[in-house]
C-alpha cells in the first residue's frame, strides 16, 4: 500500500474530549472518528487491525469446533418475550418498530436467536454437542459511553453459544472455550487474567471474565500473585476476582500474597444450563425417546474493545506499538527524502520486492507493507510512523544511501540496524 493513496487521516493535535491513551491515539492515527456518542466510524487502519484480531479468534474457535455463522443484528422481539428478557433487559436495549408496527430490537446479545436456530434443526441427541459463533455488531444503549471504543454503544463482539446433552458435556465445552480464550489473548501479545465472575444480566451459574491489566481499566482486580507464573490449567482455579466480588473477610489469599490492579474486561464466558432451553421449551429426544433440555453456555469477546485494550497495554509517548500478530501492516518503508532520486529508486525497489506477487511469495508468509511515498518532511514521516506503530520501519535517507545503506528500526525497542537494501529484501521476503 502506498501511503499517498492510503486513507489514514493522521493528526498532531490531542483531541480535547479524549482522556486515555488508546482513545487519543486511535483518533490521532486516523483509526476512528465519532459519528455520535459511543458510535464510531471505523477507518481503514482500524479495520485492518479488527480483521487481524478476528482472524486469530476465528482460528482458535475452529480448533475447538466452534463454527462461524451470522445471527442477525435486527431481531424480532417475540423471541425475547419467550425467554422473558424483553422487559428485563431494560434501557440498554434499543427497541425498534417496523412499518407494520411490529416490535424489533438491535442485538445486544444473541442467546435467544442461537436457541431458536438450534430448535429449528436439532431434534435428536445425535445433533449434540454443537457450538456456533459470530463476530458481529452489537448495540447497547450504555448509560455512560466513554473512553472511545472501550465502552461504546455500537461495538463489535464475538459471541459463541454451546449446546450439550448434559452437565459434563457443558463443562467440557466451557473448559475448551476457557483454554481457547487464553490462547487467543496470548497470541495478541496480551496477558489475560481470568477472574471468577457473577454473570450479571445474562444470568447463569459458572462464569469467568478475562481481564487485561491496565491502569486505565474500569475494574479492580484482586488476585493471587501465583497467577503471573501459572500454567493455562492452573489459571482456571487460581484465586482472582474483580470489584465487589472481593470480600476481605472471606478472601482465601493472605494479604502479602494478594495483588491488586486495574483491569479491562476483554472477554466473558458463562455456563447457564437449561435457562434458555427450558424458557423457550427447546428439547431433543434421547435414545429412549425422553425429552432432554440442552445445557448451554455463551462466550463473548469484545473485539472492538480489544483494540483499545491492546493500545493501553502497548504504547509509548510517541504513539502505538503494535504487537506483530495484530499490526495493521508488518513493516513500513519511509522514503525520507522524496526529492532525492536514489532514495526514490531504492525505496521503490524494496517495496516492489517485498510486495511482489510472484511465485516465491505465498499469501500466508507475505509481508504487508506500507510505503510512505508522500511528499512531506522527514519529521512528519518519522512522527507518523511512530504514531501508527507498525513494528518495523525501513528508513531510506539521502546520506546513508550514498554508501548503499538503509536502516531497519524496531518500533518497540527503538533499536536501529544498518544494512544493504538487498539484505533488507532478503529478510522480509
Ligand atoms: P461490561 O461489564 O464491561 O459492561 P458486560 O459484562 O456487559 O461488560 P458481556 O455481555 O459479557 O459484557 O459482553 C462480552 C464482551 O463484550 C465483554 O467482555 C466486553 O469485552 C465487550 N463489551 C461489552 N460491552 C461493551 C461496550 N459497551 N463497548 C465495547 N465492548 C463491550
Ligand atoms: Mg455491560
Amino acid at each position: 500500500m502506498l501511503f499517498s493513496k492510503f486513507f489514514a487521516p493522521t493528526s498532531r493535535d490531542t483531541p480535547a474530549d479524549a482522556k486515555i491513551a488508546s482513545h487519543i491515539l486511535m483518533l490521532r492515527s486516523g483509526m476512528i472518528s465519532q459519528a455520535a456518542s459511543g458510535i464510531y466510524y471505523w477507518l481503514p487502519l482500524a479495520v485492518r487491525v479488527l480483521d487481524k484480531i478476528s482472524g486469530i479468534i476465528h482460528e482458535e474457535q475452529e480448533r475447538i469446533n466452534s463454527q462461524k455463522m451470522y445471527f442477525t443484528t435486527i431481531q424480532p422481539a417475540d423471541l425475547w418475550q419467550e425467554s422473558g428478557r424483553y422487559e428485563a433487559y431494560g434501557k440498554e436495549m434499543l427497541r425498534l418498530k417496523d412499518r407494520k408496527g411490529g416490535d424489533f430490537l438491535y442485538s445486544p446479545t444473541n442467546e435467544e436467536q442461537a436457541t431458536d436456530v438450534f430448535r429449528k434443526y436439532v431434534k435428536s441427541y445425535r445433533g449434540l454437542p454443537l457450538c456456533l459463533y459470530q463476530i458481529h455488531w452489537k448495540f447497547r444503549d450504555e448509560i455512560r459511553p466513554r473512553f472511545g471504543v472501550m465502552r461504546g454503544r455500537e461495538f463489535l463482539m464475538k459471541d459463541a453459544y454451546s449446546f450439550d446433552i448434559n452437565f459434563e458435556g457443558a463443562k467440557a465445552a466451557y473448559m475448551n472455550m476457557f483454554r481457547a480464550y487464553i490462547k487467543t489473548f496470548r497470541r495478541m501479545g496480551l496477558t489475560p487474567i481470568p477472574v471468577q465472575a457473577d454473570s450479571g444480566a445474562i444470568g447463569g451459574n459458572m462464569s469467568h471474565e478475562f481481564q487485561i491489566l491496565a491502569d486505565t481499566g474500569e475494574s479492580t482486580l484482586y488476585y493471587d500473585k501465583k497467577l503471573s507464573t501459572a500454567s493455562d490449567e492452573e489459571l482456571m482455579i487460581i484465586f482472582a476476582v474483580a470489584d465487589e466480588k472481593y470480600d476481605p473477610n472471606t478472601c482465601p489469599i493472605p494479604e502479602n500474597e494478594l495483588m491488586v490492579s486495574k483491569g479491562i474486561e476483554v472477554g466473558h464466558i458463562f455456563y447457564f444450563g437449561t435457562k434458555y432451553s427450558k424458557a423457550m421449551n427447546v428439547f431433543v429426544l434421547d435414545e429412549n425417546g425422553n425429552k432432554i433440555y440442552p445445557e448451554m453456555g455463551s462466550y463473548g469477546i469484545g473485539v472492538s474493545r480489544l483494540i483499545a485494550a491492546i493500545i493501553e497495554s502497548s504504547h509509548d509517548e510517541k504513539g502505538i506499538v503494535w504487537p506483530e500478530a495484530v499490526a495493521p501492516f508488518d513493516l513500513t518503508i519511509l522514503n525520507l527524502h522524496h526529492k532525492n532520486e536514489k532514495c526514490r529508486e531504492v525505496s521503490q525497489k524494496i517495496y516492489d520486492a517485498i510486495n511482489c506477487n510472484c511465485c516465491c511469495s505465498n499469501a500466508s508468509t507475505k509481508k504487508e507493507v506500507l510505503y510512505d511515498d508522500r511528499e512531506i518532511s522527514v519529521g512528519e514521516k518519522l512522527a507518523d510512523a511512530d504514531l501508527i506503530g507498525i513494528p518495523w520501519q525501513i528508513l531510506v535517507g539521502e546520506k546513508k544511501i550514498k554508501n548503499d545503506i538503509v536502516e531497519l528500526k524496531n518500533r518497540k525497542t527503538g533499536e536501529v540496524i544498518e544494512m544493504s537494501p538487498e539484505k533488507i529484501i532478503g529478510r522480509f521476503r
